[in-house]
């Protein structure tokens, strides 16, 4: 795992996808940038999902806040009180740990345990073997289940009591140790604020106390009323927004799964109180929807449903991905109830309700929010698509299998030779595929490295120009995923490639 891990980052800096930050000042550390191709992918997936939030509904629109606000909106919003981690340090190691985050690994090692326990039993068993049941019944996984549980269920009631006493007595009864050096000698737990402070205005007494703010979704809160009168909006709507979110986190060597300055995206969506079970059933099953319709593997995805509830919300769940760490949060879907708007009215002193045409009258709306990282489901498509396939030749191929909606480079054109004309024929193929689609020339090496490199890079279609196009027009084009090739007409190429990369 840490092995496919440490592949994935190694992959995404060779292939121009991810690179650290300052990385010529040795880096700065959980931030990074988009490089050449990186910048691409992300940029396809946030248009996968605005297309599919926006685009495709009636009653949901998209905007585009500012990254500062005014410092009372994060006393509304609970953020300067209530948004911060619990840490411990070792004393030994002098390093600073989310006290939560040992907790839940510690877990997490419990759980691989019980598909230890699974895969054996399935070889065992062969075809008779039934997981459900073998997980309902063996009593060595009932236990660890049993163990996981009760860890879980204790820290999530203790952070709520907000007694961090008991999280330090938790870590100590399992005897949970720094993972770098092993040590056992922990400080007591302590909250911390997650928000970047900064200052707006230049002298020094007049200035601002201002924080970045650590989602998005307050952006859209405060503009709540002006969206709805502006855009005529009926409840239920929604309003989508993507932008840089920024939290001081506590972090240890998880790439772009928890950044310092990340994107999100995320939509509220406004609605009738009463009716927040129903849109709350409705938008998990809607977003997990989109995350299949990606083709990244049914069994890579679960639901996990908080036990703990944050201040805001009356439900809330995930959406966990299988990362090369183990299943880990990508997406949240939470209902807020009206505590946001609520709280806004409270600290403004303005009105933010909606007339209900229907009922006669005016309320605050509940919110039904689902909130995904942009970085994070760039780990996720990315991690999932790195491939290493054994060929009928015995040697074997790096592929990324990207799905092809968001692969950056949706072809190359290649030349079989440099001469006899060949490369200007290909020169054309990329001057009239260009207005759809991204894509690059290559001439360089032998055509088989050719591919081999456009494999590694993600792209789904590799067109080559060889002697026959001279005389009938038609060009190879290959396959990534399946590497077969077919002969086929230039004046075909944009369809075929379309079909593939259109939603
Ligand atoms: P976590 O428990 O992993 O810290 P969270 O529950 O605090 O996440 P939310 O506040 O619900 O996360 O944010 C919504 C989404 O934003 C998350 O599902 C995740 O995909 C993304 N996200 C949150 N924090 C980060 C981060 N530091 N880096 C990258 N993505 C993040």
């Amino acid at each position: 795992q840490d092995d496919q891990f440490k592949k994935v980052i190694s992959h995404a800096k060779e292939y121009g996808y991810v690179f650290q930050s300052s990385e010529i000042y040795d880096g700065l550390s959980a931030v990074y940038d988009y490089a050449q191709n990186g910048a691409e992918l992300k940029k396809n997936i946030r248009d996968y999902w605005w297309k599919a939030m926006v685009q495709m509904n009636e009653n949901i629109v998209g905007i585009d806040a500012a990254i500062f606000m005014h410092p009372t909106t994060w006393k509304a919003s609970g953020h300067v009180d209530a948004f911060n981690d619990p840490l411990i340090d070792n004393k030994d190691s002098k390093k600073r740990y989310r006290a939560d985050v040992l907790i839940e690994d510690y877990c997490a090692k419990i759980e691989a345990k019980i598909d230890k326990e699974v895969a054996k039993a399935e070889k065992r068993f062969g075809d008779a073997f039934n997981k459900e049941e073998f997980v309902t019944t063996n009593p060595r996984v009932l236990g660890y289940q049993e163990k996981i549980n009760n860890t879980l269920s204790r820290m999530a009631k203790s952070l709520e009591n907000e007694d961090l006493a008991d999280v330090k007595a938790l870590i100590e009864e399992l005897e949970i140790a720094d993972p770098l050096t092993g040590s056992k000698n922990w400080t007591d737990v302590k909250q911390f604020n997650l928000m970047f402070g900064t200052k707006l205005g230049a002298s020094a007494e007049n200035a601002m106390d201002l924080y970045l703010r650590p989602e998005t979704a307050q952006g859209i809160f405060v503009n709540f009323l002006n969206v709805q009168k502006t855009g005529r909006m009926k409840i239920p709507f929604g309003i989508a927004q993507t932008g840089k979110a920024f939290r001081n986190e506590i972090v240890a060597r998880q790439f772009i799964f928890r950044m310092r300055e990340f994107e999100q995206m995320e939509m509220q969506f406004f609605i009738k109180p009463g009716t927040q079970q129903e849109w709350y059933e409705h938008w998990k099953e809607t977003r997990l929807k989109w995350h299949l319709s990606l083709g990244m593997g049914e069994d890579n995805y679960r639901f996990h449903d908080h036990e703990k509830l944050a201040h805001y919300a009356d439900a809330a769940a995930d959406i966990e991905f299988k990362f090369p760490f183990g299943f880990k949060e990508l997406e949240g879907i939470h209902s807020r109830t009206d505590f946001d708007l609520s709280q806004h009215e409270k600290f403004s002193g303005k009105k933010l309700q909606y007339f209900d045409p229907e009922e006669n009258k005016s309320y605050v709306p509940y919110v039904l929010e689902t909130s995904i990282g942009l970085d994070r489901m760039f780990l996720a498509v990315f991690s999932n698509s790195l491939q290493e396939e054994a060929l009928e030749n015995g040697t074997t191929r790096t592929v990324l299998k990207l799905p092809s909606v968001l692969a950056p480079i949706k072809a190359a054109v290649l030349p079989l030779v440099k001469k006899d004309g060949l490369p200007d024929v290909a020169r054309n193929i990329i001057e009239d595929l260009k207005w759809d689609f991204n894509v690059v020339y290559d001439e360089k090496d032998a055509v088989g490295r050719r591919y081999r490199r456009q494999d590694a890079n993600g792209t789904p279609f590799c067109i080559t120009v060889d002697h026959d196009t001279l005389e009938d027009n038609t060009v190879t084009i290959r396959h990534r995923d399946s590497m077969e090739q077919e002969r086929v007409k230039i004046e075909d190429l944009r369809d075929i490639i379309k079909k593939e990369v259109d939603v």
